[in-house]
């Protein structure tokens, strides 16, 4: 097989890589994003494309933040990237004519490639849930990634998990992503160092601090075991876990697989959520239980699973 090129639009930098059919980056490249100006965007992708490109690459994948059209050719809409209704395809395409260029949402890119080649490569069908400073997802069935009927599927951070819950980015309340992401768990945090009592060792992280938590203060705490951030995480984890057990009883996945800065945490997530799950699962106990994992691929999925994809397209076509 042929390799590929992935490209990964993030809203600091443009990574791309030449991604071979084992997944592996043979070539690597690196530019900051300039997010308010599209057209520069382009010339730059074009560039990485060519600079990469050793003249038997068919395929260009490109992989970027926001909601796409059903067709993957337009991006309606990027929360950090100045794209409204940005012919992203056809625009590529028209500067890359040697090339069959397919684009895909990130995390769906990520998702692909933590399915072809991480921890659900032995699987049919996955969810990943990545928890970041917020919630991201995607979903394989049937060896088929899942887009939706209108491109905008698998958005697992707002499905709504606490009705009249708290207020989230999209508009809607309750959302998964107020409660079981990065921002949540300090959130959490900072609850309990308000509070004292187990919360003691948070509040002197936080002066130590200057008055301000981040996930490197909460992670180290998990790691010495201090009981507060523990019970924050675990907090996380329980409601992580019913919003898991949800998405089984409609998706059904041999395997969840939880990416991003908080899964770092390993076990200490893992086996809360895990039991939360079996809790709350539908038909407990007549059901086969799907496997939990830490997500294996991290920081070059997008580029790898846009890479795949791109050459997945240029097979089918
Ligand atoms: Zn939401």
């Amino acid at each position: 097989m042929a390799n590929a090129i992935g490209i990964d639009i993030g809203g600091t930098k443009i990574a791309g890589g030449v991604v071979d059919d084992d997944g592996r980056i043979l070539a690597a490249g690196r530019t900051p994003t300039k997010a308010s100006d599209p057209d520069a965007i382009i010339n730059d992708v074009v560039a990485m494309v060519r600079s990469l490109d050793d003249g038997s690459i068919s395929s260009v994948g490109v992989a970027a933040p926001g909601f796409f059209d059903a067709t993957r050719s337009t991006v309606y809409y990027s929360p950090n990237i100045a794209w409204r209704n940005e012919p992203l395809q056809a625009r590529l395409a028209a500067r890359l004519p040697d090339k069959v260029v397919t684009i895909e949402n990130d995390a769906n890119a990520a998702g692909w490639a933590e399915f072809r080649f991480g921890a659900g490569r032995e699987e049919r069908s996955m969810v990943m849930v990545t928890i970041g400073t917020g919630v991201g997802g995607a979903i394989v069935l049937d060896d088929r990634l899942l887009t939706g009927g209108f491109g905008s599927g698998a958005e697992l951070g707002h499905m709504r998990l606490i009705p009249d819950g708290l207020p989230c980015g999209c508009g809607a309340r309750g959302c998964v992503e107020q409660y079981c992401s990065g921002n949540a768990l300090l959130r959490l945090a900072n609850e309990a160092a308000d509070a004292g009592g187990d919360g003691a060792a948070l509040a002197r992280a936080r002066v130590a601090a200057g008055g301000l938590l981040n996930g490197h203060h909460v992670s180290a705490l998990l790691e010495s075991g201090d009981p507060g951030a523990l019970r924050c995480l675990n907090e996380l984890a329980d409601l992580l876990g019913q919003a898991l057990a949800s998405m089984s009883a409609i998706l059904d996945p041999n395997i969840f697989v939880i990416g991003g800065g908080v899964a770092q945490a390993g076990d200490l997530l893992l086996d809360p959520v895990r039991e939360a799950f079996l809790t709350h699962l539908p038909a407990r106990g007549f059901h086969p239980e799907p496997s939990f994992s830490i997500a294996q691929l991290v920081n070059d999925a997008g580029v790898i699973g846009a890479g795949d994809l791109a050459r997945s397209a240029l097979v089918l076509g």
